[in-house]
């Protein structure tokens, strides 16, 4: 497709309809450009924020050619859309980022095959075809080890752990009782890591590459928690952790935003544990700390305009509300309580259906430093743990 910017007024088009296709919808809108978002869920949160819904499924050819018709340019929100569909769009439209790139990240063992061809520095890993190949895998990889599925994985869906011998048949068991079509999966070496890191990498489609600060992300039960912006790592680690974040994307070819997952050691090695192609939820914060939010430059990277600048004007941390959580900071008290906080932004991203787990909002807290943001951040963990624990009235 041209280079041609794709100007306000016109329509893009967004597949998935989760909150991140929400916050680019709205991001979109401000800009002046109308949205078709496309999701089968009619709850979807996108959904609220577009000028036209589509809920068929991704297969249904009529509504592909339906859309088709009225996008001009055409980003998704999450990897796992079909990459077949991004590929038929993309004869028609200008799709970023390119099916290609979605083709390595959707599947963890071309990720990470991608990664090590190129030098980039991951942890030791064997592909799994088939549950019987597990046993050898752990030979190779060692013990402790992490089996993840190599596709459709997401907030540590898919993964388990392997602490101890007695753990790989049960676990090749599970496996076995798997039933999508041609499941595979992926053997990691299970790395004791100091701190988790992320790098938002924004690329435009004449290659320049900006990177918003390295920030540090606290998860709990394979779900993020919290981030920290910036990071409360060295100046030197967090160099070496952007340089390493902006090869992977560069070497891509990737246009879009991408997040670059990483791991720091105690005895100051990274690894790059993976690569989202698209915003984050670790960059969350830039919606309210930074000059240019990930979803704005996100819409700025699909339509080919100028990137914009990732300053962050104030120092942030991001607190997840998950499952329950949600539905208790909303109710009476707790809400105004929330919302007099000074410092402190409210997202809820009013999905109607309430899961355990399930990301329903999020808050941002600005301070001095990071780590003066994450003082309140703790203090609402603790009374969210008291809060969700009372049914709603
Ligand atoms: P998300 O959607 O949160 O990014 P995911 O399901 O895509 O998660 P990963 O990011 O690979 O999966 O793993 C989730 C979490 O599990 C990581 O953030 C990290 O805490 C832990 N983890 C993953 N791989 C390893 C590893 N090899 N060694 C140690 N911990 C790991
Ligand atoms: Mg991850």
């Amino acid at each position: 497709m041209t280079d041609v910017t794709v100007e306000p007024g016109s329509i893009l088009g967004v597949l998935g309809g989760g909150q991140l296709g929400a916050m680019f919808a709205v991001a979109a809108r401000r800009l002046g450009y109308r949205i078709a978002v496309w999701d089968q869920d009619p709850d979807a949160p996108a959904h609220r924020q577009s000028d036209h819904s589509f809920t068929a499924a991704f297969s249904d050819l009529p509504t592909r050619e339906h859309f088709a018709r009225l996008v001009r340019a055409v980003t998704f929100e999450w990897e796992n859309v079909p990459a077949d569909l991004c590929e038929w769009l993309e004869e028609r439209h200008r799709v970023r980022p390119s099916s290609s790139v979605l083709r390595i990240i959707q599947d963890r063992v071309k990720q990470k095959q991608f990664l090590h061809s190129n030098d980039l520095p991951v942890v030791p890993f064997v592909a799994i075809g088939a549950p019987d190949q597990l046993t050898e895998a752990v030979k190779q990889i060692g013990i402790p080890a992490l089996c993840k599925t190599a596709t459709f994985g997401y907030d540590g869906k898919g993964q388990w752990p392997i602490r101890q011998d007695s753990s790989v048949d049960e676990v090749a068991r599970t496996l076995r009782t798997i039933e999508r079509p041609a499941p595979r999966w992926i053997l990691e070496q299970l790395i004791e890591f100091e701190c988790e890191l992320s790098v938002l990498v924004v690329r435009g489609t004449n290659g320049e590459c900006r990177t918003y600060p390295v920030v540090e992300n606290r998860h709990e039960q394979g779900i993020l928690r919290m981030t920290l912006a910036p990071a409360t790592v060295s100046v030197q680690v967090a160099a070496r952790a952007s340089d390493l974040a902006r090869q992977a994307v560069v070497l891509l070819q990737g246009i879009g935003v991408f997040c670059v997952e990483l791991f720091h050691t105690a005895d100051d090695r990274l690894f790059i544990n993976e690569i989202a192609p698209r915003p984050h939820n670790s960059g969350h914060y830039t919606l309210d700390a930074c000059r240019v939010s990930q979803f704005e430059q996100q819409v700025r990277a699909v339509c080919g305009a100028p990137l914009g600048e990732v300053r962050q004007w104030s120092p942030a941390a991001m607190v997840n509300l998950i499952g329950a959580e949600a539905q208790a900071v909303a109710s009476g008290q707790a809400f105004k309580g929330l919302l007099s906080l000074p410092g402190a932004v409210l997202h809820l991203y009013g999905k109607k259906v309430v899961r355990p787990g399930r990301k329903m909002g999020h808050v941002t807290f600005m301070a001095e430093t990071s780590e003066a943001a994450a003082e309140p951040a703790h203090r609402l963990i603790a009374r969210l743990a008291a809060l969700s624990a009372v049914p709603p009235a």
